[in-house]
Protein backbone atom coordinates (compact mmCIF):
# COMPACT_ATOMS: atom_id res chain seq x y z
CA UNK A 1 0.00 0.00 0.00
CA UNK A 2 1.60 3.88 -1.10
CA UNK A 3 1.23 6.45 0.90
CA UNK A 4 2.05 9.88 0.17
CA UNK A 5 3.15 12.42 3.68
CA UNK A 6 2.83 15.59 3.61
CA UNK A 7 5.05 17.17 6.19
CA UNK A 8 7.42 20.38 6.51
CA UNK A 9 8.83 19.44 9.58
CA UNK A 10 11.84 17.03 7.84
CA UNK A 11 12.81 15.11 11.53
CA UNK A 12 9.27 14.22 11.90
CA UNK A 13 8.68 13.37 7.88
CA UNK A 14 11.74 11.33 7.88
CA UNK A 15 10.76 8.96 10.90
CA UNK A 16 7.47 8.42 10.27
CA UNK A 17 8.83 7.39 6.48
CA UNK A 18 10.87 5.22 8.13
CA UNK A 19 8.91 3.70 10.61
CA UNK A 20 5.91 3.01 7.74
CA UNK A 21 8.74 1.69 5.66
CA UNK A 22 8.86 -0.86 8.91
CA UNK A 23 5.55 -1.73 8.10
CA UNK A 24 6.02 -2.81 4.66
CA UNK A 25 4.23 0.74 3.21
CA UNK A 26 5.58 2.32 0.49
CA UNK A 27 5.85 6.48 1.09
CA UNK A 28 6.18 9.45 -0.76
CA UNK A 29 7.27 12.17 1.39
CA UNK A 30 6.31 16.14 0.22
CA UNK A 31 8.17 18.44 2.62
CA UNK A 32 6.21 21.78 1.46
CA UNK A 33 2.46 22.13 0.46
CA UNK A 34 3.64 23.19 -3.36
CA UNK A 35 5.12 19.24 -3.97
CA UNK A 36 2.29 17.89 -2.18
CA UNK A 37 -0.53 19.19 -3.82
CA UNK A 38 0.99 18.39 -6.76
CA UNK A 39 1.42 14.47 -5.94
CA UNK A 40 -1.90 14.12 -4.05
CA UNK A 41 -3.34 15.45 -7.41
CA UNK A 42 -1.65 13.16 -9.48
CA UNK A 43 -3.32 10.24 -7.89
CA UNK A 44 -1.66 6.75 -7.26
CA UNK A 45 -1.92 6.77 -2.92
CA UNK A 46 -3.96 4.35 -0.81
CA UNK A 47 -3.93 6.83 1.73
CA UNK A 48 -2.36 10.14 2.28
CA UNK A 49 -1.11 11.67 5.28
CA UNK A 50 -1.47 15.77 5.51
CA UNK A 51 0.30 17.85 7.86
CA UNK A 52 -2.41 20.96 8.12
CA UNK A 53 -0.01 23.90 8.30
CA UNK A 54 2.18 23.74 5.68
CA UNK A 55 4.55 26.68 4.29
CA UNK A 56 3.86 28.12 0.80
CA UNK A 57 0.62 28.47 -1.16
CA UNK A 58 -1.26 25.59 0.21
CA UNK A 59 -1.47 23.82 3.63
CA UNK A 60 -3.22 20.54 4.25
CA UNK A 61 -6.85 21.77 4.10
CA UNK A 62 -6.34 22.91 0.86
CA UNK A 63 -4.66 19.90 -0.54
CA UNK A 64 -8.12 17.82 1.25
CA UNK A 65 -10.19 20.61 -0.34
CA UNK A 66 -8.65 20.27 -3.89
CA UNK A 67 -8.63 16.44 -3.89
CA UNK A 68 -11.82 16.14 -3.20
CA UNK A 69 -13.31 18.62 -5.52
CA UNK A 70 -11.79 16.53 -8.48
CA UNK A 71 -14.15 13.78 -7.18
CA UNK A 72 -11.84 11.35 -5.58
CA UNK A 73 -11.82 9.98 -2.49
CA UNK A 74 -8.53 8.59 -0.92
CA UNK A 75 -8.45 8.62 2.27
CA UNK A 76 -6.91 11.54 3.79
CA UNK A 77 -5.31 11.69 7.44
CA UNK A 78 -4.46 15.32 8.96
CA UNK A 79 -1.76 16.08 11.26
CA UNK A 80 -1.89 19.11 13.04
CA UNK A 81 -0.62 20.59 16.25
CA UNK A 82 -4.13 22.20 17.42
CA UNK A 83 -6.53 20.39 19.38
CA UNK A 84 -9.59 22.84 18.78
CA UNK A 85 -12.78 21.68 18.16
CA UNK A 86 -12.91 24.11 15.83
CA UNK A 87 -9.90 22.97 13.62
CA UNK A 88 -11.01 19.13 14.15
CA UNK A 89 -14.53 20.38 12.72
CA UNK A 90 -13.14 22.00 9.75
CA UNK A 91 -10.41 19.70 9.45
CA UNK A 92 -13.17 16.71 8.89
CA UNK A 93 -15.42 19.72 6.93
CA UNK A 94 -13.09 20.18 4.36
CA UNK A 95 -12.92 16.46 3.56
CA UNK A 96 -10.46 14.61 5.56
CA UNK A 97 -11.23 11.44 6.86
CA UNK A 98 -9.57 11.65 10.56
CA UNK A 99 -7.23 13.85 12.04
CA UNK A 100 -4.63 13.26 14.56
CA UNK A 101 -3.06 15.19 16.98
CA UNK A 102 0.35 16.35 17.01
CA UNK A 103 2.14 14.54 19.31
CA UNK A 104 0.67 11.13 18.71
CA UNK A 105 2.26 7.99 18.85
CA UNK A 106 3.25 6.05 16.03
CA UNK A 107 0.97 2.66 17.03
CA UNK A 108 -2.03 5.22 16.57
CA UNK A 109 -1.01 6.19 13.51
CA UNK A 110 -0.86 3.08 12.21
CA UNK A 111 -4.33 1.85 13.98
CA UNK A 112 -5.65 4.64 12.01
CA UNK A 113 -4.36 3.93 8.87
CA UNK A 114 -5.18 0.69 8.93
CA UNK A 115 -8.54 1.76 10.17
CA UNK A 116 -8.70 3.94 6.66
CA UNK A 117 -7.41 1.09 4.28
CA UNK A 118 -10.32 -1.18 5.37
CA UNK A 119 -13.16 -1.26 3.06
CA UNK A 120 -16.72 -0.56 4.10
CA UNK A 121 -17.20 -4.24 2.89
CA UNK A 122 -15.31 -5.28 5.44
CA UNK A 123 -15.75 -5.95 9.00
CA UNK A 124 -13.73 -4.61 11.88
CA UNK A 125 -11.75 -7.50 11.41
CA UNK A 126 -8.26 -6.68 9.98
CA UNK A 127 -7.97 -10.49 8.60
CA UNK A 128 -7.86 -10.08 4.69
CA UNK A 129 -8.73 -13.84 3.65
CA UNK A 130 -8.99 -15.35 -0.58
CA UNK A 131 -9.48 -18.95 -0.07
CA UNK A 132 -7.62 -20.73 2.64
CA UNK A 133 -5.16 -18.42 2.77
CA UNK A 134 -4.59 -15.71 5.21
CA UNK A 135 -3.37 -12.23 6.27
CA UNK A 136 -3.47 -9.92 8.91
CA UNK A 137 -1.94 -6.71 7.91
CA UNK A 138 -1.14 -5.88 11.77
CA UNK A 139 0.48 -8.68 12.68
CA UNK A 140 2.65 -8.90 9.32
CA UNK A 141 1.18 -13.23 9.34
CA UNK A 142 0.20 -14.94 6.48
CA UNK A 143 -1.19 -18.74 6.81
CA UNK A 144 -2.40 -20.68 3.70
CA UNK A 145 -4.32 -23.69 5.36
CA UNK A 146 -3.53 -23.10 8.97
CA UNK A 147 0.20 -23.42 8.16
CA UNK A 148 2.29 -19.94 8.80
CA UNK A 149 4.21 -18.51 5.81
CA UNK A 150 7.29 -16.29 6.16
CA UNK A 151 7.36 -13.89 3.65
CA UNK A 152 9.62 -10.52 2.90
CA UNK A 153 8.11 -7.24 3.96
CA UNK A 154 8.16 -6.86 -0.58
CA UNK A 155 6.39 -9.93 -0.31
CA UNK A 156 3.93 -9.25 2.45
CA UNK A 157 3.17 -5.77 0.59
CA UNK A 158 2.71 -7.52 -2.73
CA UNK A 159 0.54 -9.79 -1.04
CA UNK A 160 -1.41 -7.07 0.72
CA UNK A 161 -2.32 -5.10 -2.20
CA UNK A 162 -2.93 -8.13 -4.09
CA UNK A 163 -5.82 -9.20 -1.51
CA UNK A 164 -7.39 -6.12 -0.91
CA UNK A 165 -7.81 -6.18 -4.85
CA UNK A 166 -8.84 -9.79 -4.75
CA UNK A 167 -10.52 -10.96 -8.10
CA UNK A 168 -9.14 -7.89 -9.85
CA UNK A 169 -6.58 -8.14 -12.53
CA UNK A 170 -3.97 -5.56 -12.05
CA UNK A 171 -1.35 -4.74 -14.33
CA UNK A 172 2.83 -4.37 -13.61
CA UNK A 173 2.30 -0.53 -13.64
CA UNK A 174 -0.67 -0.69 -10.96
CA UNK A 175 1.49 -3.04 -8.81
CA UNK A 176 4.78 -0.85 -9.10
CA UNK A 177 2.67 2.20 -8.12
CA UNK A 178 1.22 0.44 -5.00
CA UNK A 179 3.81 -1.30 -3.58
CA UNK A 180 7.14 0.55 -4.41
CA UNK A 181 7.54 4.36 -3.89
CA UNK A 182 8.34 7.34 -6.11
CA UNK A 183 12.34 6.75 -5.54
CA UNK A 184 12.56 2.88 -6.19
CA UNK A 185 13.84 1.90 -9.30
CA UNK A 186 11.65 -0.65 -10.29
CA UNK A 187 11.12 -3.19 -13.80
CA UNK A 188 8.25 -4.25 -14.91
CA UNK A 189 10.83 -7.98 -14.73
CA UNK A 190 11.68 -7.00 -10.65
CA UNK A 191 7.73 -7.10 -10.60
CA UNK A 192 7.89 -10.87 -12.29
CA UNK A 193 10.70 -11.68 -9.70
CA UNK A 194 8.92 -10.81 -6.81
CA UNK A 195 5.66 -12.64 -8.24
CA UNK A 196 7.84 -15.55 -8.87
CA UNK A 197 9.30 -15.77 -5.16
CA UNK A 198 5.56 -15.05 -3.73
CA UNK A 199 3.99 -17.49 -5.48
CA UNK A 200 7.00 -19.98 -4.32
CA UNK A 201 6.00 -19.64 -0.49
CA UNK A 202 2.09 -19.31 -1.41
CA UNK A 203 1.13 -21.71 -3.71
CA UNK A 204 3.90 -23.86 -4.77
CA UNK A 205 3.23 -26.21 -1.59
CA UNK A 206 -0.27 -26.14 -1.74
CA UNK A 207 -2.83 -27.87 -4.52
CA UNK A 208 -4.80 -24.57 -5.72
CA UNK A 209 -3.27 -22.09 -7.13
CA UNK A 210 -4.50 -18.70 -6.11
CA UNK A 211 -2.25 -16.65 -7.90
CA UNK A 212 -2.68 -16.43 -11.06
CA UNK A 213 -0.81 -14.76 -14.61
CA UNK A 214 -3.48 -12.85 -17.12
CA UNK A 215 -1.25 -12.97 -20.12
CA UNK A 216 -0.71 -9.68 -21.77
CA UNK A 217 -2.47 -8.19 -18.73
CA UNK A 218 -1.32 -8.73 -14.79
CA UNK A 219 -1.77 -10.97 -12.22
CA UNK A 220 -4.64 -11.70 -10.33
CA UNK A 221 -5.19 -13.48 -6.70
CA UNK A 222 -8.30 -15.64 -6.60
CA UNK A 223 -9.22 -18.75 -5.56
CA1 LIG B 1 3.73 21.92 9.80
Amino acid sequence: MRILLVEDEQKIANALKRGLEQEAYAVDVAYDGREGYGRALAGKYDVMILDRMLPGISDGLDIVRAIRKEGRHEPVLLLTARDATRDRVEGLDSGADDYLVKPFSFEELLARIRALLRRPEQTADTILTVGDLELQPDQFQVKRHGQMIELSRKEFALLEYLMRNQGRILSKDQIIAHVWDFDADILPNTVEAFVASLRQKIDRPFKEPLLHTVRGFGYKLAS
